[in-house]
């Protein structure tokens, strides 16, 4: 055979794999300075802080790969950010409900020195809640002394309080054991072979994604409740367009809004990279009659992040007139440049105007998302693609490119084997030729190097 024999974590890094690979995923949720950046670090055995802690600015990246005996999984930290007073209770159980969403075990940290706060017993109380495992890590627990002061925590009801000391170690081997014991064999279903293709509705409030909603689920006039052999999360919504059925994840989430301003971006942060995780494709809506904004841009970014098929939708295309239109453009070019690849509709959910064009689109997209291209087939065109343009010296060596391969698909991931490193320039130009030739419209691209010596 000519695929190479590599682990897949060798061939495009550890956390794209462990993305593809679908590792169940261990979530760390508590108030802030209860230590959970400390037992993250911990458990990934990194010393540095995750991140540099700056107050108020939400983390981008939150999930690690971590093992423990052998046995791998992901650990998510959904802290990160620093909430006043009043928008702390909010915030918790913000994390609390995207873990319960999105994680296959959680670890509610408390700090045993303080005991159980109003908080801590208000996201006790949502967690009891979970059909996820829980366990309860009593931390700051520095020494035997201290043991006598986290037993009070049994009151929050999520069973034995697991004492550690995530700075010290103290604790964390066993907590680990006791999480790997609880952690399921197979992480949870987050996509069923065969079922309906899933579809996350993001963008900022009020671009008019319940109204999109409304539109496709009023025009067809045939929401199906079930599909025979699938699962549907009772916070979907399945609706049949073109005769086929989609799912629509975490409407319910659409449907109520959040009313509290307090919070409220982090809130809605959380909830779109939960719908981005349960999908396959995203429908990213801009509001056409606006300057597209930061906050559309923010959304953008939590979508490149994931990795999933984009359809760019442009709503209230009634209000866009001739000038509008033409600063419309401009910003397209200049703010929409990351995503050459992606499709764009011009529709109007008030009017239903063009609002058909939407499934073609997101059927292209998705099928690009599955696409493989055979390893013979990638490497006769690849040959003449750098015959034809080889990669540009570096350092008086010009590196080769020996083979490749297609690692992955959702998205198409590609690994080129090299004797030298290759430029993101190069790496970019390799990016565009694949599309031309195989055509990947409406997916990202994915386009790693190993370096072989
Ligand atoms: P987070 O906001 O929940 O992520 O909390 P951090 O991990 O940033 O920790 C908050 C503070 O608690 C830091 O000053 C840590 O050094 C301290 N801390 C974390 N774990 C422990 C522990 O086990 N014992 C003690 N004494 N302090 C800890
Ligand atoms: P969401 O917050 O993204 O769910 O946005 P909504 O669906 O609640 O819409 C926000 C506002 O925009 C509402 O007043 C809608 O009536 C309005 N709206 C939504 N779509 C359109 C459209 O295509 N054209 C116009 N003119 N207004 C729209």
């Amino acid at each position: 055979s000519d695929e190479a024999d590599w682990e897949l974590s060798e061939l495009i890094g550890e956390e794209e794999a462990a993305a593809t690979e679908k590792l169940p995923v261990v979530a760390i949720v508590g108030r802030p300075n209860v230590g959970k950046s400390t037992l993250v670090n911990r458990i990934i055995g990194r010393r540095e802080a995750v991140v540099e802690d700056v107050p108020g600015v939400t983390r981008d990246r939150v999930s690690y790969p971590a093992s423990w005996i052998g046995r791998r999984f992901m650990v998510t930290d959904t802290g990160g950010w620093e909430p006043d007073a009043k928008g702390l209770q909010q915030s918790i159980s913000a994390q609390a409900e995207f873990a319960m969403r999105t994680a296959d075990l959680i670890v509610l940290v408390v700090d045993a020195t303080v005991g159980a706060t109003s908080t801590d017993e208000a996201v006790a109380r949502t967690l009891r809640r979970a059909k996820t495992p829980v366990l309860l890590a009593a931390n700051k627990v520095d020494s035997e002394r201290a043991e006598a002061d986290a037993a009070v925590l049994w009151s929050l009801g999520l069973g034995e309080p697991h004492m550690i000391s995530a700075s010290h170690g103290r604790g964390t081997a066993d907590l680990l054991d006791t999480i790997l014991e609880a952690l399921p064999e197979t992480p949870r279903e987050r996509y069923v072979a065969g079922g309906p293709r899933r579809v996350a509705l993001v963008g900022k409030p009020n671009v008019g994604k319940s109204s999109l909603l409304n539109r496709l689920a009023g025009e067809e006039r045939s929401v199906v409740d079930n599909v025979a052999g699938t699962t549907v999360d009772p916070v979907d919504e399945v609706i049949e367009l073109d005769g086929e059925p989609w799912q629509f994840v975490d409407t319910a989430g659409l449907r109520r809004k959040v009313r509290t301003a307090t919070g409220h971006e982090y809130y809605a942060s959380l909830r779109t990279r939960a719908a981005l995780e349960s999908a396959e494709l995203a429908l990213l809506l801009i509001d056409a009659s606006e300057t597209i904004s930061e906050q559309d841009l923010r959304v953008l970014s939590m979508i490149i992040d994931s990795g999933r098929a984009l359809v760019v939708v442009f709503n209230k295309w009634d209000l866009v007139d001739e000038d509008r239109r033409y600063d419309l453009d401009k910003e397209i070019d200049r703010e929409l440049a990351r995503v050459p690849w992606a499709r764009r509709i011009n529709i109007s959910a008030e009017t239903g105007r063009s609002v058909t064009k939407l499934v073609p689109a997101m059927e292209q997209a998705l099928d690009s998302w599955d696409r493989r291209v055979p390893t013979g087939r990638l490497n006769n065109w690849l040959k003449e693609v750098i015959a034809a343009t080889p990669p540009p010296v570096r350092g008086g060596r010009q590196p080769r490119v020996m083979f490749a391969t297609q690692a992955a698909t959702r998205p198409p991931t590609f690994v080129l084997f090299t004797t030298g490193f290759l430029e993101a320039g190069y790496r970019r130009f390799i990016e565009r030729r694949l599309r031309e030739e195989f055509g990947f419209d409406g997916s990202p691209v994915r386009v790693n190097v190993r370096v072989r010596d």
